[in-house]
């Protein structure tokens, strides 16, 4: 069945360009020489990415999609002594609350309304009155509306008590420049299909060397423990554990060669917020309201607000599938929204053919 072509203005997966697709027409040998050094090269470049040198972190990739990476970290990082404090303003914020649950971990939860960012106050407060409190994990970009949340002012803080840092940066790393080790982040968890814009099939954590060897043995679960594939990896130079996603880690290999060539983070991220103002610009322009407040708005993904009461979001969402754009649901209760993102294989050309498109069907 050959369907038609349409650009995704998903939060990933994404967009991908000719060439990241085309690096998976070849089937690698999982333990060759050769497909171990594109692995030890790719964890490297994400070191790089995240600022950081492989003395002090190191880059582990872990089979399946980015809640398999955040699993791995909570469910195998963290032991029955200890007490985790969870920041959660959306969907991504409150998974992570499920996962203690499942996994019977001590959690305290700093619920927050989803339409405003985590403060450094909040936290400082939540802190303050549960001690205990070891470990710490909050979402950077809260995918769920596209509100941006402020590590940088709340994690550095949250360290400088002692404890562990966890941050959930699917959506924003290689699309938003993060200096982890300024920001004294312990694990950055991302994926291989949202703004390094490569395909799904892994997720990878940067994680503070000195943090992670202490975990050994705490996994509860053996294909997700953390420590187990660094060390395989460390050991082996390279080999994954089990059966790794072959083609699409040939594909992140060149979609990180590609970030390189377009000038690396910051001109992605100039890319990303050039797209995403003139999205939001012209959607009021349309007559559709944003739903988070400028100063918290991410470059990644866009909520917008249903212009009328009636308004037909399954007519509205076809209609732009025939026309070659595909967009987002909402995931919020309490107002109704719709979603735009505007990473991957996207440029500024695409956003005034899209926002012709809603102004046919609209106008
Ligand atoms: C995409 C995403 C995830 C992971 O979702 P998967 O469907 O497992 O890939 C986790 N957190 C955030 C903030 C995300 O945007």
């Amino acid at each position: 069945m050959v369907e038609k072509n349409y650009l995704l203005l998903t939060p990933g997966p994404l967009t991908t360009s000719e060439e990241v697709k085309q690096a998976m027409d070849f089937d690698y040998c999982t333990w060759d020489d050769d497909y171990k050094k594109i692995t030890q090269s790719f964890r490297h470049s994400l070191l790089e990415v995240a600022q950081v040198n492989d003395e002090e972190y190191t880059a582990v990739p872990i089979q399946g999609s980015g809640t398999y990476g955040v699993e791995s970290v909570i469910s195998s990082t963290i032991s029955d002594d200890d007490t985790l404090l969870i920041a959660m303003n959306g969907a991504y914020g409150k998974r992570i609350g499920e996962m203690a649950d499942i996994y019977g971990i001590n959690h305290v939860d700093l619920v927050v309304d989803e339409r405003q960012p985590i403060t450094l106050e909040e936290v400082t407060r939540c802190l303050d009155a549960n001690p205990g409190v070891t470990h710490f994990a909050m979402i950077h970009c809260e995918t769920t509306t596209g509100i941006l949340n402020p590590i940088e002012d709340i994690i550095p803080y949250v360290s400088g008590r002692g404890i562990t840092t966890i941050v959930d940066a699917m959506s924003s790393f290689g699309g938003i420049p993060i200096d982890v080790k300024a920001n004294k982040i312990d694990y950055l968890i991302s994926s291989s299909n949202k703004c390094i814009q490569g395909v799904p099939g892994f997720s990878f954590v940067i994680a503070r060397k000195e943090v992670l060897e202490n975990t050994k043995g705490m996994a509860r679960t053996l294909s997700l423990d953390l420590y187990g594939q660094y060390i395989e990896m460390e050991r082996n130079n390279g080999k994954w554990r089990f059966t790794s996603p072959t083609h699409v880690v040939h594909a992140f290999y060149e979609a990180l060669k590609e970030l390189k060539e377009e000038g690396g983070v910051e001109a992605r991220h100039q890319r990303y917020t050039n797209n995403q103002k003139h999205l939001a610009k012209g959607m009021e322009e349309l007559g559709f309201k944003v739903l988070i407040d400028e100063k918290f708005q991410s470059p990644i993904i866009t909520s917008f607000i249903y212009p009328t009461d009636d308004f037909d979001f399954h007519a509205f969402y076809q209609q732009l599938k025939s026309d070659g754009f595909v967009i987002y649901p909402g995931k919020i209760s309490q107002v109704p929204t719709f979603r735009i993102g505007n990473i991957g294989e996207v440029y500024d050309e695409d956003i005034t053919k899209l926002l012709l498109a809603i102004k046919e069907i609209t106008g």
